[in-house]
């Protein structure tokens, strides 16, 4: 009985801690999430499918806080182009958003920043400080999901190219909302303006090349690279910088071990990537939708503890290694630089491998790997390609591993249709579309 089992402790409401709250809530476990908000005012770009993620994952609440969809311009290489757009999401209103979603799941809140965890017999204790005072929640299992500020010593890591993004306001007149991103010699820079007249000027450098100023003139230094910028004109005509500057890390990082026996860690404190592919949110969603998952069985099954957790890693250094390509793949689109260190040091990292790999029938194999099934992690047999390394099981409910055997058995003259049509049983019709599609991801 789940709901019995204890409490479950997820400190972080961003995106990854609200989906596994709302995930570990759906199976019946209750949940305390632990968090306080952003110190800084933030804006991120998303795209439709994120926002359909965002659905998906019962973020209702934090959906409404999005304006509608905003022109796109993208300077890069010495080439325009115009015909994106992107959604704004507007940190402070969002994860207040997710708050409201979690509340309305039955998650209780707790508000305040995490000082301390231990560990002890009887599970983790972590230490809460609020302007209320502070106080000691309990808990027998512990999710890390503080994004990039997690505490990470001791864990072993793999980082990319230390990266760092000095983010400006500017404010001006009311503006029609819309971004900007445009390469330089040092750097990219993404601009966003909101319809309150609100500018968001971020510049992403290199740590070891950037010849940083002292802090009193990073402004100006932040500054004096985006003025020039062809795409910055609309954002900074009329305005003023206002506010401080925020500096961030950005630089990609891996958690090579993201999960332990009553731990886990997801979304950016598991694994962060670069900015630029703007995948940032998506990809701590994608993380963060089979934990739950993965935390039901190693409370419940703690025999498949060996599993679950190779799942997870498994996941986790997929989905870094699948969005550190798609940066390199944009990094090295840009020529005009190419040689300026920033962009030599990102354009051949993390390696060469291209983002797909082609699929050949002899690289296609049969074998047994860790799926997600009613809300427990156990192994079945899937199809391992190239280009899908942690296999494939099912396509719309139909094992595909038994349909990939069935054709492999086929004996010269026999009827690939019929092969499968025996295997289908009542479902045969579907065999002509089966067969194309295996076909066509060049599986036979
Ligand atoms: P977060 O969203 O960071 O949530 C972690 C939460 O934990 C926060 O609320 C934080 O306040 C809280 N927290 C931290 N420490 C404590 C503590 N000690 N106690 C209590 N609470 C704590 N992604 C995009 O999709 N599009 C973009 O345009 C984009 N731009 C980016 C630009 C920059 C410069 C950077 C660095 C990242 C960008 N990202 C973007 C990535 C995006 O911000 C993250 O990938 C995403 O927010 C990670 O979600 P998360 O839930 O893992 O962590």
């Amino acid at each position: 009985d789940t709901s019995q089992a204890g409490k479950i402790l997820v400190l972080g409401a961003g995106p990854a801690g609200g989906a596994v709250a709302l995930g570990l809530r759906r199976i019946g476990y209750s949940v305390c999430v632990i968090s306080e908000p952003r110190p800084f005012a933030a804006v991120e770009g998303i795209s439709e499918r994120v926002v359909d993620g965002l659905r998906g994952a019962g973020f209702d609440a934090a959906l409404k806080s999005l304006p509608a969809p905003t022109p796109r311009s993208v300077h890069w290489s010495g080439e325009s182009s115009a015909a994106n757009t992107e959604r704004l999401v507007i940190r402070s209103e969002f994860d207040r958003g997710v708050l409201i979603d979690l509340e309305r799941n039955g998650v209780e809140l707790v508000s305040g920043r995490v000082r301390g965890v231990t560990r002890g017999d009887d599970g983790y204790r972590v230490e809460v400080v609020a302007d209320s005072g502070s106080r000691t929640l309990q808990g027998i299992f512990l999710v890390e999901a503080r994004g990039r500020a997690a505490p990470g010593s001791g864990l072993e890591r793999l980082r990319g190219p230390e990266t760092l993004s000095l983010l400006q306001y500017w404010a001006g007149p009311e503006m029609t909302p819309r971004t900007a991103v445009q390469s330089c010699a040092d750097g990219w820079a993404w601009m966003a303006a909101t319809a309150d007249g609100r500018r968001y000027l971020q510049l992403t450098l290199d740590v070891a090349s950037a010849d940083l100023p002292p802090k009193d003139r990073l402004v100006e230094h932040c500054n004096s690279r985006i003025r020039p910028l062809e795409m910055a004109a609309p954002f900074i005509d009329g305005a003023e910088p206002t506010g401080e500057l925020h500096a961030r890390t950005s630089t990609p990082t891996l958690c090579r071990e993201p999960v332990g026996a009553d731990w886990i860690r997801v979304g950016d404190a598991a694994m962060a990537v670069d900015p630029l592919s703007g995948n940032g949110i998506f990809q701590s969603l994608s993380s963060a939708m089979q934990a739950p998952a993965v935390i039901n069985t190693l409370l419940q099954q703690p025999q498949r503890a060996g599993l679950a957790r190779a799942f997870h890693r498994a996941r986790i250094e997929e989905l870094f290694f699948r969005f550190a390509r798609i940066g390199r793949d944009f990094y090295a689109q840009e020529t005009l630089f190419a040689e300026e260190p920033f962009w030599r040091r990102r354009r051949d990292w993390p390696d060469q491998a291209p983002i797909h790999q082609a699929v050949k029938p002899r690289d296609v194999s049969i074998a047994r790997r860790p799926v997600v099934e009613n809300d427990l992690i156990r192994e079945a047999e899937v199809v391992v390609t190239p280009d899908q390394p942690l296999g494939i099981w099912h396509l719309q409910g139909l094992p595909l591993a038994p349909l990939l055997r069935a054709l492999r058995s086929a004996r010269p003259g026999e009827n690939p249709e019929h092969l499968l049509a025996a295997v289908l049983g009542e479902k045969k019709a579907l065999a002509p579309q089966l067969l194309m599609w295996i076909r066509h991801q060049g599986w036979i």
